[in-house]
């Protein structure tokens, strides 16, 4: 299969959607997607929807995830946050466009699936941990953004206290199988602006500012 051409098509594909931060879409352009899928669905790595991994979780649909992080606006200078790193294929694309990336993580095995794959392509810059990201990481705040890949009852209150000022976060907002991106950003003077941007399914977001753990 000649992923290059399929991973050109499918940048084409998000600009032919409205995505049109180039940071984003060079990354996309650059980060072997995959890698990150698993074996016995390679041949939809580059299919512009959500796909399975280990422990029921799932590697989010491209245009999502090109939609979230063109709406923190990244620069190269930031430190970035990532709750839910999944197969780490967002982590990767953030680590293409910023300096350092923070990624937490609820389940060990998604953990060592990650990092096999994020130190096999040389992303240094990337950070996995192990933790209820629903507390964020508070070791490397501030962080001028934050993207949130589950969906929970509510922005966590420890997220929005980790963000910098004029940081931005995004993150799924609603039910537990249905939400709505949220997009929130610090203002100078303390408070929070926000704003509901397009419907999403996410799976749930679990920990202690999250859902309850449905396996307890
Ligand atoms: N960004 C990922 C997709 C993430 S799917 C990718 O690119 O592949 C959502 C992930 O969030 C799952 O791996 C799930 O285990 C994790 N998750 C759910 N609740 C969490 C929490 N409280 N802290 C950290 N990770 C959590």
């Amino acid at each position: 299969m000649d992923f290059e051409k399929l991973r050109a098509e499918m940048v084409a594909d998000l600009q032919e959607r409205g995505i049109e931060d180039t940071a984003v879409l060079q990354a996309m352009r650059t980060v072997p997607r995959e890698v990150f899928v698993q074996e016995d669905h390679l041949e939809y790595a580059y299919y512009n929807g959500a796909l399975p991994l280990p422990a029921q979780q799932t590697i989010s649909q491209p245009y999502v995830v090109a939609l979230m992080l063109s709406a923190l606006k990244l620069q190269p200078q930031f430190n970035v946050l990532e709750i839910g790193t999944g197969s780490g294929y967002a982590a990767a694309v953030l680590g293409q466009i910023v300096q350092q990336v923070h990624t937490v993580e609820r389940k060990e095995a998604l953990v060592a699936y990650a990092n096999a794959r994020l130190q096999q392509l040389g992303y240094t810059n990337v950070q996995v941990h192990l933790g209820d990201g629903t507390l964020g990481w508070p070791e490397a705040a501030p962080y001028e953004a934050i993207v949130v890949a589950a969906g929970g009852p509510t922005v966590p209150v420890s997220l929005r206290d980790q963000l910098g000022v004029n940081g931005r976060l995004i993150m799924p907002v609603g039910s537990y199988k249905k939400q709505k991106l949220q997009l929130v950003w610090r203002k100078k003077d303390g408070r929070f602006g926000q704003k509901t941007l397009t419907p999403v399914r996410f799976v749930p977001l679990i920990g202690s500012e999250g859902w309850a753990d449905a396996d307890q």
